[in-house]
Protein backbone atom coordinates (compact mmCIF):
# COMPACT_ATOMS: atom_id res chain seq x y z
CA UNK A 1 0.00 0.00 0.00
CA UNK A 2 0.91 3.73 -0.54
CA UNK A 3 2.46 5.57 2.50
CA UNK A 4 0.16 8.75 2.23
CA UNK A 5 1.01 10.18 6.17
CA UNK A 6 1.92 13.52 4.90
CA UNK A 7 -0.90 14.06 2.35
CA UNK A 8 -3.26 12.74 4.87
CA UNK A 9 -2.18 14.99 7.99
CA UNK A 10 -1.96 18.42 5.16
CA UNK A 11 -5.62 17.01 4.09
CA UNK A 12 -6.75 17.16 7.61
CA UNK A 13 -5.67 20.80 7.95
CA UNK A 14 -7.08 21.47 5.21
CA UNK A 15 -10.44 20.34 5.49
CA UNK A 16 -10.63 23.04 8.56
CA UNK A 17 -9.20 25.97 6.50
CA UNK A 18 -10.86 25.49 2.81
CA UNK A 19 -14.37 24.26 1.73
CA UNK A 20 -14.14 20.61 1.60
CA UNK A 21 -10.10 20.66 2.04
CA UNK A 22 -10.19 21.95 -1.46
CA UNK A 23 -9.91 24.96 -3.84
CA UNK A 24 -11.59 23.23 -6.72
CA UNK A 25 -14.21 20.46 -6.09
CA UNK A 26 -13.36 17.82 -7.75
CA UNK A 27 -10.35 17.55 -6.39
CA UNK A 28 -11.38 16.12 -2.88
CA UNK A 29 -12.16 12.85 -4.18
CA UNK A 30 -15.54 12.66 -3.74
CA UNK A 31 -17.61 10.38 -6.10
CA UNK A 32 -14.26 7.87 -5.89
CA UNK A 33 -13.87 7.81 -2.15
CA UNK A 34 -10.84 8.54 0.03
CA UNK A 35 -8.79 11.50 0.62
CA UNK A 36 -6.45 13.40 -2.28
CA UNK A 37 -3.04 13.27 -2.42
CA UNK A 38 -1.01 16.61 -1.91
CA UNK A 39 1.17 17.08 -4.96
CA UNK A 40 4.91 18.08 -4.47
CA UNK A 41 6.23 18.24 -7.73
CA UNK A 42 5.11 17.13 -11.67
CA UNK A 43 8.09 15.82 -14.75
CA UNK A 44 6.52 14.90 -17.97
CA UNK A 45 4.12 12.66 -17.75
CA UNK A 46 4.35 11.86 -14.21
CA UNK A 47 3.49 13.85 -11.02
CA UNK A 48 4.97 13.53 -7.01
CA UNK A 49 2.97 13.64 -3.87
CA UNK A 50 4.03 14.98 -0.64
CA UNK A 51 5.26 11.11 0.53
CA UNK A 52 7.51 10.55 -2.23
CA UNK A 53 5.01 8.27 -4.36
CA UNK A 54 4.64 9.13 -8.10
CA UNK A 55 1.82 8.72 -10.70
CA UNK A 56 1.63 8.37 -14.59
CA UNK A 57 -0.69 11.21 -14.88
CA UNK A 58 -3.91 11.66 -17.07
CA UNK A 59 -5.18 14.58 -15.22
CA UNK A 60 -2.81 16.74 -16.68
CA UNK A 61 -3.82 20.20 -14.43
CA UNK A 62 -7.27 18.90 -15.97
CA UNK A 63 -5.73 19.84 -19.37
CA UNK A 64 -2.99 22.46 -19.87
CA UNK A 65 -0.06 19.85 -19.60
CA UNK A 66 -0.45 18.40 -22.95
CA UNK A 67 3.79 18.94 -23.65
CA UNK A 68 4.53 17.42 -20.62
CA UNK A 69 5.16 19.07 -17.11
CA UNK A 70 7.77 21.32 -15.93
CA UNK A 71 9.02 21.63 -19.59
CA UNK A 72 12.40 22.72 -20.10
CA UNK A 73 11.13 25.58 -22.47
CA UNK A 74 7.98 26.85 -20.66
CA UNK A 75 9.92 27.25 -17.11
CA UNK A 76 13.11 28.95 -19.63
CA UNK A 77 10.70 31.50 -21.01
CA UNK A 78 8.83 32.21 -17.53
CA UNK A 79 12.33 32.35 -15.73
CA UNK A 80 13.48 34.50 -18.34
CA UNK A 81 9.97 37.17 -17.63
CA UNK A 82 9.81 37.42 -14.49
CA UNK A 83 13.39 38.85 -14.11
CA UNK A 84 11.63 41.87 -15.68
CA UNK A 85 8.92 41.65 -13.32
CA UNK A 86 5.26 39.81 -12.83
CA UNK A 87 2.95 42.35 -13.74
CA UNK A 88 2.76 45.86 -15.44
CA UNK A 89 -0.93 47.03 -15.32
CA UNK A 90 -0.35 48.40 -18.87
CA UNK A 91 -0.16 46.21 -21.73
CA UNK A 92 2.81 44.26 -22.64
CA UNK A 93 4.39 43.05 -26.12
CA UNK A 94 3.89 39.39 -25.08
CA UNK A 95 -0.01 40.02 -25.16
CA UNK A 96 -0.27 40.66 -28.73
CA UNK A 97 2.22 37.75 -29.78
CA UNK A 98 -0.30 35.64 -27.91
CA UNK A 99 -3.28 37.61 -29.91
CA UNK A 100 -1.05 36.82 -33.16
CA UNK A 101 -1.30 33.16 -32.02
CA UNK A 102 -4.12 32.34 -31.47
CA UNK A 103 -5.74 34.32 -34.42
CA UNK A 104 -3.28 32.77 -36.69
CA UNK A 105 -4.03 29.40 -35.37
CA UNK A 106 -7.75 29.40 -35.31
CA UNK A 107 -8.71 31.81 -38.06
CA UNK A 108 -12.46 31.85 -36.41
CA UNK A 109 -11.23 34.05 -34.13
CA UNK A 110 -10.23 37.50 -35.74
CA UNK A 111 -9.96 39.31 -32.52
CA UNK A 112 -8.89 37.94 -29.33
CA UNK A 113 -9.40 39.08 -25.42
CA UNK A 114 -7.08 37.58 -23.02
CA UNK A 115 -8.97 36.58 -19.58
CA UNK A 116 -7.63 34.49 -16.42
CA UNK A 117 -9.71 31.44 -16.72
CA UNK A 118 -11.85 29.65 -18.24
CA UNK A 119 -14.86 30.55 -16.27
CA UNK A 120 -13.98 34.28 -17.30
CA UNK A 121 -13.99 33.72 -21.01
CA UNK A 122 -17.68 31.72 -21.04
CA UNK A 123 -18.92 34.28 -19.21
CA UNK A 124 -17.81 37.02 -20.98
CA UNK A 125 -19.02 35.59 -24.26
CA UNK A 126 -22.24 35.33 -23.34
CA UNK A 127 -21.93 39.17 -22.33
CA UNK A 128 -20.74 40.19 -25.83
CA UNK A 129 -23.94 37.65 -27.50
CA UNK A 130 -26.59 38.99 -25.40
CA UNK A 131 -25.03 42.78 -25.97
CA UNK A 132 -24.35 42.14 -29.62
CA UNK A 133 -27.76 40.27 -30.31
CA UNK A 134 -30.01 42.25 -27.64
CA UNK A 135 -31.53 39.03 -26.73
CA UNK A 136 -31.36 37.21 -23.32
CA UNK A 137 -31.79 33.66 -23.95
CA UNK A 138 -29.01 31.26 -23.96
CA UNK A 139 -28.84 27.69 -24.80
CA UNK A 140 -26.71 24.73 -23.26
CA UNK A 141 -26.55 21.32 -23.28
CA UNK A 142 -26.76 18.87 -20.03
CA UNK A 143 -23.66 17.60 -18.81
CA UNK A 144 -21.64 20.22 -20.36
CA UNK A 145 -19.65 22.43 -17.97
CA UNK A 146 -18.74 26.16 -19.06
CA UNK A 147 -17.57 26.79 -15.57
CA UNK A 148 -19.14 28.12 -12.49
CA UNK A 149 -20.89 31.14 -14.18
CA UNK A 150 -24.38 31.31 -12.94
CA UNK A 151 -25.97 31.00 -16.26
CA UNK A 152 -24.21 27.63 -16.91
CA UNK A 153 -24.88 26.11 -13.68
CA UNK A 154 -27.99 24.62 -15.12
CA UNK A 155 -27.78 20.44 -15.59
CA UNK A 156 -23.73 20.66 -15.77
CA UNK A 157 -21.40 18.44 -15.94
CA UNK A 158 -17.81 18.17 -14.26
CA UNK A 159 -17.49 18.51 -10.03
CA UNK A 160 -21.68 19.46 -9.81
CA UNK A 161 -22.70 16.01 -11.96
CA UNK A 162 -19.81 14.76 -10.03
CA UNK A 163 -21.47 15.99 -6.70
CA UNK A 164 -25.20 15.78 -8.13
CA UNK A 165 -25.41 19.57 -7.63
CA UNK A 166 -26.22 20.17 -11.96
CA UNK A 167 -28.09 23.35 -10.34
CA UNK A 168 -26.65 25.06 -7.86
CA UNK A 169 -28.16 26.94 -5.13
CA UNK A 170 -27.13 30.64 -4.99
CA UNK A 171 -28.51 31.03 -8.74
CA UNK A 172 -31.72 33.14 -8.99
CA UNK A 173 -34.61 31.57 -11.14
CA UNK A 174 -34.94 34.48 -13.13
CA UNK A 175 -31.91 34.35 -14.62
CA UNK A 176 -31.64 30.13 -14.95
CA UNK A 177 -35.35 30.83 -16.44
CA UNK A 178 -33.18 31.90 -19.24
CA UNK A 179 -31.09 29.40 -19.98
CA UNK A 180 -32.43 27.01 -21.95
CA UNK A 181 -31.33 23.09 -22.18
CA UNK A 182 -30.77 20.28 -24.61
CA UNK A 183 -29.78 16.79 -25.03
CA UNK A 184 -26.27 16.62 -26.70
CA UNK A 185 -27.00 14.99 -30.34
CA UNK A 186 -30.31 15.34 -30.39
CA UNK A 187 -30.96 16.80 -33.84
CA UNK A 188 -34.78 16.44 -33.77
CA UNK A 189 -34.89 18.78 -30.21
CA UNK A 190 -32.16 21.16 -31.48
CA UNK A 191 -34.67 21.76 -34.10
CA UNK A 192 -37.86 21.94 -32.20
CA UNK A 193 -35.75 24.68 -29.81
CA UNK A 194 -34.88 26.90 -32.56
CA UNK A 195 -38.61 26.59 -33.87
CA UNK A 196 -39.93 27.65 -30.77
CA UNK A 197 -37.54 29.90 -29.23
CA UNK A 198 -34.97 30.70 -32.31
CA UNK A 199 -35.71 34.26 -32.34
CA UNK A 200 -35.01 34.89 -28.39
CA UNK A 201 -31.92 33.12 -28.74
CA UNK A 202 -28.63 35.21 -28.31
CA UNK A 203 -26.58 32.22 -28.51
CA UNK A 204 -25.67 28.33 -28.41
CA UNK A 205 -22.70 27.63 -26.27
CA UNK A 206 -21.38 23.65 -26.80
CA UNK A 207 -18.39 21.68 -25.88
CA UNK A 208 -17.64 20.56 -29.02
CA UNK A 209 -16.15 17.12 -27.64
CA UNK A 210 -17.63 17.13 -23.99
CA UNK A 211 -15.15 16.74 -21.18
CA UNK A 212 -16.80 17.34 -18.87
CA UNK A 213 -19.46 14.36 -18.62
CA UNK A 214 -16.62 11.71 -19.48
CA UNK A 215 -16.28 12.06 -23.23
CA UNK A 216 -18.93 12.32 -25.42
CA UNK A 217 -18.15 12.93 -29.08
CA UNK A 218 -20.59 14.70 -31.36
CA UNK A 219 -22.00 12.45 -33.96
CA UNK A 220 -20.96 13.19 -37.83
CA UNK A 221 -23.30 16.58 -38.80
CA UNK A 222 -24.34 17.47 -35.44
CA UNK A 223 -22.16 20.74 -35.39
CA UNK A 224 -23.21 21.57 -39.03
CA UNK A 225 -26.58 21.35 -37.43
CA UNK A 226 -26.57 23.69 -34.93
CA UNK A 227 -24.43 25.97 -37.06
CA UNK A 228 -27.43 26.13 -39.91
CA UNK A 229 -29.66 26.99 -36.99
CA UNK A 230 -28.07 29.74 -34.90
CA UNK A 231 -27.44 31.14 -39.03
CA UNK A 232 -30.82 30.40 -39.68
CA UNK A 233 -32.36 32.45 -36.31
CA UNK A 234 -29.00 34.91 -36.47
CA UNK A 235 -27.85 33.66 -33.02
CA UNK A 236 -24.62 33.04 -32.20
CA UNK A 237 -22.70 29.82 -31.97
CA UNK A 238 -19.96 29.85 -29.23
CA UNK A 239 -17.84 26.88 -28.86
CA UNK A 240 -16.38 26.31 -25.38
CA UNK A 241 -12.67 25.17 -26.47
CA UNK A 242 -11.33 25.26 -23.04
CA UNK A 243 -10.71 21.94 -23.08
CA UNK A 244 -10.65 21.02 -26.33
CA UNK A 245 -8.92 24.41 -28.30
CA UNK A 246 -5.13 23.54 -29.22
CA UNK A 247 -5.76 19.65 -28.12
CA UNK A 248 -8.12 17.65 -30.78
CA UNK A 249 -5.79 19.65 -33.33
CA UNK A 250 -3.34 22.35 -33.91
CA UNK A 251 -6.87 24.49 -34.72
CA UNK A 252 -9.08 22.97 -31.82
CA UNK A 253 -12.30 21.57 -32.45
CA UNK A 254 -13.47 23.73 -35.06
CA UNK A 255 -10.85 22.67 -37.08
CA UNK A 256 -11.23 19.06 -36.40
CA UNK A 257 -15.31 19.26 -37.39
CA UNK A 258 -14.97 22.18 -40.37
CA UNK A 259 -17.22 24.23 -38.12
CA UNK A 260 -16.73 28.07 -37.89
CA UNK A 261 -18.43 29.33 -34.88
CA UNK A 262 -18.57 32.87 -34.05
CA UNK A 263 -17.19 32.84 -30.88
CA UNK A 264 -15.12 30.77 -29.48
CA UNK A 265 -13.25 30.09 -25.41
CA UNK A 266 -9.83 28.87 -24.46
CA UNK A 267 -8.19 28.20 -21.00
CA UNK A 268 -5.66 25.73 -20.08
CA UNK A 269 -2.96 25.13 -22.85
CA UNK A 270 -2.67 28.97 -23.69
CA UNK A 271 -1.41 29.10 -19.90
CA UNK A 272 0.95 26.75 -19.85
CA UNK A 273 0.17 25.83 -16.41
CA UNK A 274 -0.89 29.50 -15.50
CA UNK A 275 -4.12 31.02 -14.88
CA UNK A 276 -5.46 31.65 -18.28
CA UNK A 277 -8.27 32.11 -20.55
CA UNK A 278 -8.99 33.93 -23.74
CA UNK A 279 -12.15 34.52 -25.81
CA UNK A 280 -12.15 35.84 -29.60
CA UNK A 281 -14.09 35.41 -32.44
CA UNK A 282 -15.63 37.31 -35.19
CA UNK A 283 -14.20 41.12 -35.39
CA UNK A 284 -17.68 42.31 -35.77
CA UNK A 285 -18.37 41.16 -32.82
CA UNK A 286 -15.34 41.95 -30.50
CA UNK A 287 -15.07 45.25 -31.57
CA UNK A 288 -18.36 45.66 -29.41
CA UNK A 289 -16.13 44.97 -26.17
CA UNK A 290 -14.84 47.67 -24.08
CA UNK A 291 -12.76 50.13 -24.91
CA UNK A 292 -13.58 49.53 -28.72
CA UNK A 293 -17.44 49.07 -28.17
CA UNK A 294 -19.94 48.94 -24.94
CA UNK A 295 -19.97 45.93 -23.55
CA UNK A 296 -18.01 45.82 -20.48
CA UNK A 297 -15.28 43.29 -19.42
CA UNK A 298 -12.04 43.78 -17.74
CA UNK A 299 -9.19 42.07 -15.72
CA UNK A 300 -6.56 43.67 -13.29
CA UNK A 301 -4.10 40.61 -14.21
CA UNK A 302 -5.29 40.15 -17.86
CA UNK A 303 -2.73 39.27 -19.71
CA UNK A 304 -0.12 39.28 -17.54
CA UNK A 305 3.26 38.39 -18.94
CA UNK A 306 3.97 35.47 -16.90
CA UNK A 307 0.99 33.83 -17.62
CA UNK A 308 1.62 34.78 -21.79
CA UNK A 309 5.45 33.42 -21.49
CA UNK A 310 4.08 30.02 -20.00
CA UNK A 311 1.60 30.02 -22.97
CA UNK A 312 3.65 30.98 -25.83
CA UNK A 313 6.18 28.55 -25.24
CA UNK A 314 3.71 25.87 -25.34
CA UNK A 315 1.94 27.16 -28.36
CA UNK A 316 5.35 26.64 -29.66
CA UNK A 317 6.11 23.28 -28.76
CA UNK A 318 2.48 21.82 -29.94
CA UNK A 319 3.64 23.17 -33.66
CA UNK A 320 6.20 20.72 -34.04
CA UNK A 321 5.03 18.95 -36.85
CA UNK A 322 3.21 15.29 -36.38
CA UNK A 323 2.59 16.63 -32.79
CA UNK A 324 -1.28 16.32 -32.83
CA UNK A 325 -0.40 12.63 -35.01
CA UNK A 326 1.85 11.38 -32.42
CA UNK A 327 -0.96 12.08 -29.75
CA UNK A 328 -3.89 10.20 -31.69
CA UNK A 329 -1.54 7.45 -31.79
CA UNK A 330 -0.94 7.53 -28.17
CA UNK A 331 -4.35 7.91 -27.68
CA UNK A 332 -5.37 5.16 -29.43
CA UNK A 333 -2.94 2.62 -28.23
CA UNK A 334 -3.67 3.16 -24.84
CA UNK A 335 -7.45 3.25 -25.44
CA UNK A 336 -7.34 0.05 -27.11
CA UNK A 337 -4.57 -1.82 -24.69
CA UNK A 338 -7.38 -0.61 -21.96
CA UNK A 339 -9.99 -2.31 -24.21
CA UNK A 340 -8.31 -5.53 -24.67
CA UNK A 341 -7.28 -5.81 -20.94
CA UNK A 342 -11.33 -5.57 -20.32
CA UNK A 343 -12.20 -7.92 -22.39
CA UNK A 344 -9.65 -10.73 -21.20
CA UNK A 345 -11.40 -10.09 -17.89
CA UNK A 346 -14.94 -10.11 -18.85
CA UNK A 347 -15.61 -6.61 -17.67
CA UNK A 348 -17.94 -4.32 -19.89
CA UNK A 349 -16.42 -1.32 -20.47
CA UNK A 350 -15.75 1.15 -23.30
CA UNK A 351 -13.40 3.70 -24.41
CA UNK A 352 -14.11 7.16 -26.25
CA UNK A 353 -11.74 9.29 -27.65
CA UNK A 354 -9.94 12.18 -30.13
CA UNK A 355 -6.61 13.03 -30.39
CA UNK A 356 -5.11 13.41 -26.50
CA UNK A 357 -8.58 13.12 -24.72
CA UNK A 358 -10.66 9.91 -24.22
CA UNK A 359 -13.44 8.59 -22.24
CA UNK A 360 -13.46 5.63 -19.76
CA UNK A 361 -16.88 4.30 -19.48
CA UNK A 362 -18.05 0.79 -17.65
CA UNK A 363 -20.40 -0.31 -19.94
CA UNK A 364 -20.52 -1.27 -23.09
CA UNK A 365 -20.59 1.07 -26.27
CA UNK A 366 -22.03 3.30 -28.26
CA UNK A 367 -21.57 6.47 -26.09
CA UNK A 368 -23.36 8.95 -27.83
CA UNK A 369 -25.66 11.00 -25.65
CA UNK A 370 -25.10 12.32 -21.93
CA UNK A 371 -27.85 9.93 -20.48
CA UNK A 372 -25.55 6.85 -22.21
CA UNK A 373 -22.64 8.34 -20.27
CA UNK A 374 -24.87 8.26 -17.10
CA UNK A 375 -25.26 4.72 -17.27
CA UNK A 376 -21.76 3.97 -16.55
CA UNK A 377 -21.19 2.35 -13.56
CA UNK A 378 -19.63 5.20 -11.06
CA UNK A 379 -19.18 2.99 -8.42
CA UNK A 380 -16.97 0.71 -10.47
CA UNK A 381 -14.84 3.21 -11.80
CA UNK A 382 -14.08 4.15 -8.04
CA UNK A 383 -13.08 0.94 -7.49
CA UNK A 384 -11.04 0.35 -10.71
CA UNK A 385 -9.64 4.46 -10.36
CA UNK A 386 -8.38 3.65 -6.55
CA UNK A 387 -6.40 0.49 -7.98
CA UNK A 388 -5.00 2.35 -10.65
CA UNK A 389 -3.71 4.80 -8.10
CA UNK A 390 -2.00 2.12 -5.54
CA UNK A 391 -0.31 0.76 -8.31
CA UNK A 392 1.00 4.55 -10.00
CA UNK A 393 -1.47 5.40 -11.98
CA UNK A 394 -3.73 8.92 -11.54
CA UNK A 395 -6.97 9.15 -13.70
CA UNK A 396 -9.55 11.70 -13.06
CA UNK A 397 -11.48 11.15 -9.81
CA UNK A 398 -15.04 11.14 -11.22
CA UNK A 399 -16.27 9.06 -13.54
CA UNK A 400 -17.50 12.10 -15.43
CA UNK A 401 -14.03 13.44 -16.06
CA UNK A 402 -12.42 13.40 -19.82
CA UNK A 403 -8.48 11.90 -19.49
CA UNK A 404 -5.53 13.64 -20.91
CA UNK A 405 -2.81 12.57 -22.65
CA UNK A 406 0.52 13.99 -23.05
CA UNK A 407 3.12 13.94 -25.97
CA UNK A 408 5.56 12.87 -22.83
CA UNK A 409 3.28 9.78 -22.34
CA UNK A 410 6.37 7.16 -23.69
CA UNK A 411 5.06 3.49 -24.88
CA UNK A 412 6.58 2.41 -21.85
CA UNK A 413 4.15 4.35 -19.62
CA UNK A 414 1.65 3.71 -21.97
CA UNK A 415 2.52 -0.52 -21.45
CA UNK A 416 2.83 0.05 -17.70
CA UNK A 417 -0.42 1.86 -17.74
CA UNK A 418 -2.23 -1.36 -19.11
CA UNK A 419 -0.22 -3.64 -17.17
CA UNK A 420 -1.94 -2.00 -14.53
CA UNK A 421 -5.34 -2.08 -15.65
CA UNK A 422 -4.99 -5.71 -16.17
CA UNK A 423 -4.85 -6.33 -12.43
CA UNK A 424 -7.37 -3.77 -11.74
CA UNK A 425 -10.04 -5.29 -14.01
CA UNK A 426 -9.13 -8.53 -12.22
CA UNK A 427 -10.04 -7.48 -8.94
CA UNK A 428 -12.89 -5.72 -10.12
CA UNK A 429 -13.89 -9.49 -11.25
CA UNK A 430 -13.30 -11.03 -7.97
CA UNK A 431 -14.69 -8.10 -5.94
N1 LIG B 1 -15.26 25.33 -20.12
C1 LIG B 1 -14.84 24.06 -20.19
C2 LIG B 1 -15.20 23.25 -21.40
C3 LIG B 1 -14.10 23.51 -19.16
O1 LIG B 1 -13.69 22.25 -19.24
C4 LIG B 1 -13.78 24.31 -18.04
C5 LIG B 1 -12.96 23.78 -16.87
N2 LIG B 1 -12.70 22.46 -16.82
C6 LIG B 1 -14.23 25.62 -18.01
C7 LIG B 1 -14.95 26.11 -19.08
C8 LIG B 1 -13.92 26.52 -16.87
O2 LIG B 1 -12.56 26.83 -16.84
P1 LIG B 1 -11.87 27.31 -15.48
O3 LIG B 1 -11.89 26.14 -14.56
O4 LIG B 1 -10.48 27.70 -15.91
O5 LIG B 1 -12.64 28.46 -14.97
Amino acid sequence: MRNTTQSDQLFARAKELLPGGVNSPVRAFKSVGGDPFFAKRAYGAMIEDVDGNAYIDYVGSWGPMIAGHAHPQVLQAVSETIADGLSFGTPNPLEVTMAEEITRLVPSCEVVRMVNSGTEATLSAIRLARGATGRSKIVKFSGCYHGHGDSFLVKAGSGVLTLGLPNSPGVPAALSELTLTLDYNDFDQAQELFDEYGDDIAAVIIEPVVGNANCILPKPGYHQHLRDLCTKHDALLIFDEVMTGFRVSLGGAQELFGITPDLSTFGKIIGGGMPVGAYGGRRDLMKQIAPAGPIYQAGTLSGNPVAMAAGLATLKLIQRPGFHSELLDKTNYLCDGLEQAAKDANIAFHTTRVPAMFGLYFREGPVESFADALQSDAARYGRFFHVMLDQGVFLAPSAFEAAFMSIEHSKDLLDQTIAAARAAFASLQSA
